[in-house]
């Protein structure tokens, strides 16, 4: 995003210049769903929509904050931080973690900009805890790095917010990088770049249903995979060393079907496959075997839709109109399901007659159109400017 109309923004609302300012971007999964909180792998990599925070510091330990998108905050003292249930909590949390993590963090004014849409699976939130974190970094110059970043926003969004999130979603909007995916190992925090080559184009289309309203949704699910994970443990499918769904393999279905109810058998069975279809991803794009990669798509989706149950009329219908055109390789829900969005994996001289193709498609049954975005793999957050001497 283009900083100057937000930084004249800022004057206007604080009388004041930002001294500071930091950008961070969401994200998109390319597979590996439901995976981060089992402890498995995930393949996100950073899209080029972002949330621009700028910042200056105020004496008096109160934080004013305002959003172009959401509006006037109500201010908040660092020292006297509470949940209200709306999106001054993202912000109060990143001001927790990074309180909890020893930093000496003052009062401020920030202002919060972004072209990520809400509630649509591509990460905002982790777009503004990343972005928050970023920025408070240059303001007060305590010396940070990217994945500190996102420990702060992971670590405010869960135990301060209290959604039960992977780190997946911070991780990809502070480390990513251009013209790659990042495979990230959730239980090592181990992550390598597996590059996308110009020979593929990322697009998104957005079902227009916020995920939000269906929240609850995502936490079942984690309880259901929790839930699997035990009953595993106890009909001894899963070792006394095992900690995880991640610790099980394609090889231990045939027991887990015998020992646990249908529901989550399935669960079960889709964390491990789509764990498993990360490295399957991975190494499909390195080798540029692209049919391959589609593949996968097409197999997340089908696990996605009737082992997990995530998807929605409207992203089935999303994925079924693009896997029927040309230059489509294949097509998933991608983020958390029940809304939000889908990922399609196309050749790019085909991806603007596609982007037409499938939102004509998804009008003639539900009669709007998706947003569609095509975004190539992007950076990661970055800081924009700091006070001199930081
Ligand atoms: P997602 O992360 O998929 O976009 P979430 O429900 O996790 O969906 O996060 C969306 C919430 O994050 C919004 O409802 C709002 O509270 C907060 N948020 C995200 N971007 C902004 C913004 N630019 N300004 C204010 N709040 C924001
Ligand atoms: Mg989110």
């Amino acid at each position: 995003m283009e900083p100057e109309p937000q930084i004249q923004a800022f004057e206007s609302r604080y009388g004041r210049p930002p001294q500071a300012g930091a950008r961070a971007p969401g994200r998109v999964n390319l597979i590996g769903e439901h995976t981060d909180y089992n402890e498995g792998r995930v393949l996100p990599c950073a899209i080029d929509r972002e949330t621009l925070v700028l910042a200056a510091a105020r004496e008096d330990g109160r934080v004013r904050l305002v959003s172009r998108e959401e509006g006037e905050g109500r201010a908040f003292s660092g020292d006297a931080l509470a949940r209200r249930g709306d999106w001054t909590d993202y912000v109060q949390a990143v001001f927790f973690a990074l309180a909890e993590a020893g930093h000496r963090v003052g009062g401020a004014d920030l202002c919060v900009a972004s072209d990520v849409p809400t509630g649509s699976g591509l990460s905002s939130s982790a777009a503004l805890g990343v972005g928050v974190a970023t920025a408070l970094d240059a303001l007060f110059g305590l010396g940070l790095q990217p994945i500190d970043w996102a420990r702060a926003a992971h670590r405010g969004e869960s135990a301060f917010v209290g959604v039960g999130c992977g780190i997946m979603d911070q991780w990809a909007s502070a480390l990513g990088r251009p013209g790659a995916a990042l495979r990230i190992d959730c239980r090592t925090g181990e992550a390598s770049e597996v590059p996308i080559g110009g020979d593929l184009a990322l697009l998104v289309a957005h079902s227009g249903v916020r995920r939000e309203l269906a929240k609850g949704g995502y936490g079942d699910r984690r309880e259901e995979c929790f839930a699997a994970f035990r009953a595993a443990r106890e009909a001894g499918v899963a070792g006394p060393e095992a900690r995880a769904l991640r610790d099980l393999g394609e090889a231990d279905l045939p027991a887990l079907e015998r020992a646990l109810p249908d529901v989550l058998f399935r669960r079960a069975r889709h964390v491990i496959r789509d764990d498993a279809r990360v490295d399957r991803m991975a190494d499909a794009l390195r080798a540029g075997a692209l049919a391959a990669a589609g593949a996968l798509l097409l197999e997340g989706q089908a696990s996605l839709r009737d082992d997990f149950e995530v998807s929605t009329p409207e992203l089935d219908l999303l994925c079924e109109v693009a896997d029927g055109l040309p230059g489509v390789y294949g097509s998933r829900l991608t983020g958390a399901g029940f809304g939000g969005c889908t990922l399609h994996l196309v050749a790019p001289e085909a991806a603007a007659d596609v982007a037409v193709a499938i939102a004509d498609g998804f009008e003639r049954v539900f009669e709007r159109r998706p947003a569609m975005l095509e975004t190539p793999p992007s950076a990661g957050a970055s800081r924009l400017w700091e006070p001199k001497g930081n």
